[in-house]
């Protein structure tokens, strides 16, 4: 290709803080429309904001987990918005002195510069009735805290910037911040694309520049991602439509366009707005804020295991592949929930006067796998179900897999049952008769009496024809009713083949 793609990210989370970002108002995602407002976030005059020093704690957190420097002196600007999910005509956003900034965040090994993180109030929701002419405005939403993330124009494609989002969202939710739902609009990311011609360009102090002669192409941003795969999808998008503009010498606009998820395209909206008309300038009403070291230190003490290093410490501690450990830490609560597990099996097998070095390296593989797809799987069928199994239960589940008690039909029927009913695994065994029938005797026993039953595929198997093994194994396990030890049956029948 003779350009190159240059993605920069914006990216709004909603803090979930108790109250709004300048008023005492509940910061509540569900309820009837207006009912969450007051006079401060409703823009009346004479109303004084007052900051949230939650959500300020919040965006410092996030801030020092991204590696970014801290402003000590910070501040409230506004920003000009004259739309109507706003009343007071105007954001209060912070443009000069954002609370952090210079930081970054790797992703499938490249790092990514984080050029600034500020908080903001968010806007109220607007609705347009279709076939009516009017709209409706809910200001339950405006003055909500909502934190911009904005990286630096380095990202080179779009599963590059895919992986940022997700791994953004990750962090805010271990860090218990936000719970950032791109499908419930909580996390709102947007794109802005260009491409310049190899060569022609150079990036300098966070700036895309033109080298020589040569004119840069104007860069197009991208709202309206409803989805993390929709951010793909509209960035890869955007690189084709201009590769294909640039191609055919079209001139590209600075415009700020929409993705449409039902088309696949996206739709031109308006022409970007420069920064200029934005008229940012300090709000009078909130004085500018210094944040002294002794407060930076003790919000520095809330920093807790952020996922790239959990990965890591699972991968070491319980020798899990880097897949597994990655899908165990996509989920910060069934990471979470997994580690208790461990913890319930290390008291178990001390329990019974066995060391946990004999089975550190299969135990918490064999725990992984199973919370990675069975149980993995009974969370999807079920979403209603909030989960009803200790991690002592589970532990006791994955030990009877270990030791062969029971067989893998037999484990996931009781695992489903725990899943659904709760209850120990061991009574729902003995209960439903799943214990794995192992006893050689009883084994070669049903061995004959199937042979019995089919005199003329028994000469034939015993003759050689060795395909007729899964037939057997499959009449055993049938006359058994699933319990029987499927290795031990292939064992049996294999020596009466010879
Ligand atoms: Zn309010
Ligand atoms: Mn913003």
């Amino acid at each position: 290709m003779t350009y190159d793609v240059i993605i920069g990210l914006e990216i709004h989370a909603a803090l979930k803080t108790e109250s709004k970002m300048f008023c005492t108002c509940p910061n509540v995602s569900e309820a009837p429309a207006n009912t969450v407002v007051c006079p401060i976030c409703l823009g009346h005059p004479g109303t004084l904001p007052s900051p949230n020093m939650a959500a300020i704690e919040s965006t410092i957190l996030l801030g020092m987990a991204l590696g970014c420097r801290i402003n000590r002196l910070s501040r409230f600007d506004r920003k000009q918005y004259f739309y109507p999910d706003l009343p007071k005509g105007y954001q209060i956003s912070q443009s000069e002195l954002p609370l952090a900034y210079s930081g970054r965040l790797r992703v499938n090994d490249k790092v990514i510069s984080i050029t600034r993180l500020h908080l903001e109030e968010d806007t109220g929701k607007l609705n347009h009735p279709p076939f009516e002419d009017y709209s409706l405005v809910d200001y339950n939403r405006a003055g909500t805290p909502l934190v911009e993330l904005v990286t630096e124009p380095i990202i080179p494609d779009a599963a590059t910037a895919k992986a940022f989002a997700q791994r953004y969202q990750q962090i805010l939710r271990y860090l218990g911040l936000a719970s950032a739902d791109i499908e419930k609009g909580e996390m709102r990311c947007e794109a802005n694309i260009s491409l310049q011609k190899k060569g022609c360009w150079q990036y300098k102090d966070g700036q895309i520049m033109a080298l020589g002669n040569n004119k840069l192409n104007n860069k197009v941003e991208v709202k309206n991602i409803g989805s993390f795969r929709s951010l793909e999808k509209a960035i890869d998008f955007e690189i084709n439509r201009q590769t294909k503009m640039l191609e055919n010498n079209e001139h590209i606009k600075a415009e700020t366009r929409g993705w449409n998820d039902q088309k696949n395209i996206t739709i031109g909206q308006r022409v970007k707005e420069s920064s200029a008309d934005y008229r940012y300038f300090p709000d009078p009403d909130i004085p500018p804020f210094k944040l002294s070291p002794t407060f930076l230190r003790s919000i520095k003490l809330r920093l807790k295991e952020l996922p790239e290093a959990r990965e890591e410490r699972f991968r070491k501690e319980y020798t899990l592949s880097e897949e597994e450990a990655i899908l165990l830490c996509a989920d910060k609560e069934l990471s979470d929930y997994y580690e208790k597990v461990i913890s319930e099996l290390g008291a178990w097998v001390e329990a019974q006067g066995d060391s946990w070095a004999r089975h550190d390296k299969k135990l918490p593989k064999l725990a992984a796998n199973w919370l990675l797809n069975e149980y993995t799987k009974l969370k999807k069928i079920h979403p209603e179900k909030t989960t009803l199994i200790t991690p002592e239960n589970m532990a006791e589940f994955i030990l009877l897999v270990y030791h062969d008690k029971i067989n893998s039909s037999a484990a996931q029927s009781i695992l489903e049952k725990m899943f659904l009913g709760g209850g120990e695994p061991t009574h729902i065994m003995a209960e439903q008769g799943l214990e794995q029938l192992d006893d050689e005797e009883q084994l070669r026993q049903t061995v004959t009496k199937v042979f019995a039953a089919f005199p003329d595929q028994t000469s034939e198997y015993k003759n050689g024809k060795v395909s007729l093994l899964q037939f057997f194994i499959g009449q055993v396990m049938a006359e058994t009713k699933g319990k029987a030890n499927p290795q031990k049956v292939k064992k049996i029948l294999e020596e009466l083949n010879t």
